[in-house]
């Protein structure tokens, strides 16, 4: 009988839940500015690295497009970023030193589609070396002899039998953030690397290098997977010589800011918990699924809940965080100005894997929270997100995560086309699809609400 009757209560709260949760679904399905906020920001304001003019525009939009959805508070938090340029058009080409190069004359170029790496140093004036061909970071340590003076060229591919391309992408990513001072150790003179991609076609794709400052911060570009095929084939078969030339260098340190708009709790309201995604982008693209999408999704949430009236128990924060992409001073700030002001975050979620149709959550968080969020997978799989497992979270909210152990997950969309357009020229607003982009709000907005309620 008391079985029965707790049966009872649980069916209750779940039936009272799902008609909410259809609710949440449909306003967003029917009335989401979600995708109209992406074209504006991609559009009307574009790529915006830290530091950038852009960076400064979207920061007033997203202020203004919080307000306009309805947030009861909405700040600017201010934080320094680094300022990196790229400082001209990154360039680089093969010498036709003898008949090699089919159908190029000797004397001819053929240019390699190639990108600097962000954060890199420009060669400055046109550098040219021997290009030697190093498959993986073993090849570089039995080569180390014969790297020095040469423009070391890392062709390691991404992983295609891996199934979840971010697997394949964690592996691969070591190339470009620690590539070049590991080859900068043994004396190389630049960096090449094959662009961390599965795609077809020959856009190189950037992102941040981490040099070591105890050995020369060489250049180091990113080439497009066809010129990599290329070169690697030209190579296995004699010798070639490249020209690199890049600009990239630091200014000043500037002001930059994390935008936050609040709900405030009714019952709870010194607890909190964060969405949010990253507000900078790449500056060779629109920055449109990395991570506009994440951005407008966290704002779509706040208009959902406030068009729906709902009062949420905790204080929620959207925050759309700053310069995620080569530095993450915004989560960082974020998390510091909690820690400093005794804020207790209870769950952060953040989405930065793009806008796809959604799949799952990734969560960090332990093993008694997970068995509590595997409870609600029948409220939230009819929207889409299924999956719900250990391993996840979000750049920008691991620093909460690492000062005072707040529970963070990730949105996980399908990520077979995440990295077509990664930091690449065509991640732009019409490489992303309105409903994949609506269902991903849909089914965060459902794990908010029932975090929410429930807590962890
Ligand atoms: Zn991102």
């Amino acid at each position: 009988m008391i079985l029965f009757s707790l049966f009872f209560v649980s069916a209750n709260a779940q039936s009272e839940d799902s008609l909410f949760i259809r609710k949440l679904a449909d306003e967003i399905l029917l009335n989401s500015k979600a995708y109209e906020n992406l074209r504006v920001l991609t559009k009307q304001i574009g790529g915006r690295l830290a530091g950038s003019p852009q960076m400064v525009k979207s920061e007033q939009w997203g202020l203004k497009a919080m307000q306009a959805a309805g947030a009861g508070k909405a700040w600017l938090q201010e934080c320094m970023v680094p300022h990196w340029v790229r400082g001209g058009n990154d360039k680089a080409y093969v010498l036709a030193n003898s008949s090699k190069i089919a159908g190029k004359k000797p004397g001819a170029k053929k240019e390699l589609d190639v990108i600097a790496l962000g954060n890199s140093f420009g060669s400055i004036k046109p550098l040219t070396a021997p290009v030697i061909l190093i498959n993986n970071f073993e090849e570089l340590e039995e080569k180390k002899d014969s790297i020095k003076g040469k423009i070391v060229f890392y062709n390691y591919k991404m992983n295609p039998t891996y199934v979840r391309t971010f697997q394949a992408y964690g592996e691969a990513g070591q190339y470009r953030g620690a590539g070049p001072s590991r080859a900068a150790k043994y004396g190389a003179a630049a960096v090449i690397v094959r662009s961390m991609s599965h795609s077809t076609d020959n856009n190189p794709h950037t992102g941040s290098t981490r040099y070591i400052d105890s050995f020369p911060k060489i250049p180091a570009v990113a080439v497009g997977l066809r010129d990599a095929d290329w070169l690697s084939d030209l190579l296995q078969k004699g010798n070639a010589s490249v020209t690199i030339h890049t600009h990239g260098k630091f200014l000043p340190d500037t002001i930059g800011h994390n935008v936050i708009g609040e709900l405030e709790g009714t019952e709870f309201p010194n607890e909190y918990i964060t969405v949010g995604g990253h507000l900078d982008s790449w500056d060779n693209c629109e920055g449109a699924h990395d991570d506009g999408a994440g951005c407008v999704q966290t704002i779509e949430i706040l208009r959902a809940f406030k068009a729906l009236g709902y009062q949420p128990k905790r204080t929620i924060r959207f925050v759309l965080f700053a310069n995620e992409e080569n530095g993450l001073r915004g989560g960082n700030k974020y998390a510091d100005e909690a820690k400093a002001k005794g804020e207790k975050h209870i769950f952060a979620l953040e989405s930065d894997a793009g806008g796809f149709t959604p799949r799952g959550f990734g969560f960090n968080v332990s093993a008694e929270g997970l068995r509590k969020i595997q409870g609600w997978k029948n409220l939230i799989a009819p929207y889409g997100a299924s999956e719900l497992t250990q391993g996840g979270g979000g750049a920008d909210i691991g620093p909460l995560n690492r000062t005072q152990g707040t529970p963070v997950a990730g949105l996980q969309p399908d990520s077979q086309r995440y990295f077509d357009y990664h930091h690449a020229r065509n991640d732009v607003f019409e490489a992303v699809n309105k409903r994949e982009l609506d269902l991903g709000a849909v089914n965060m907005a459902i794990l908010l609400y029932l975090v929410d309620k429930y807590g962890l």
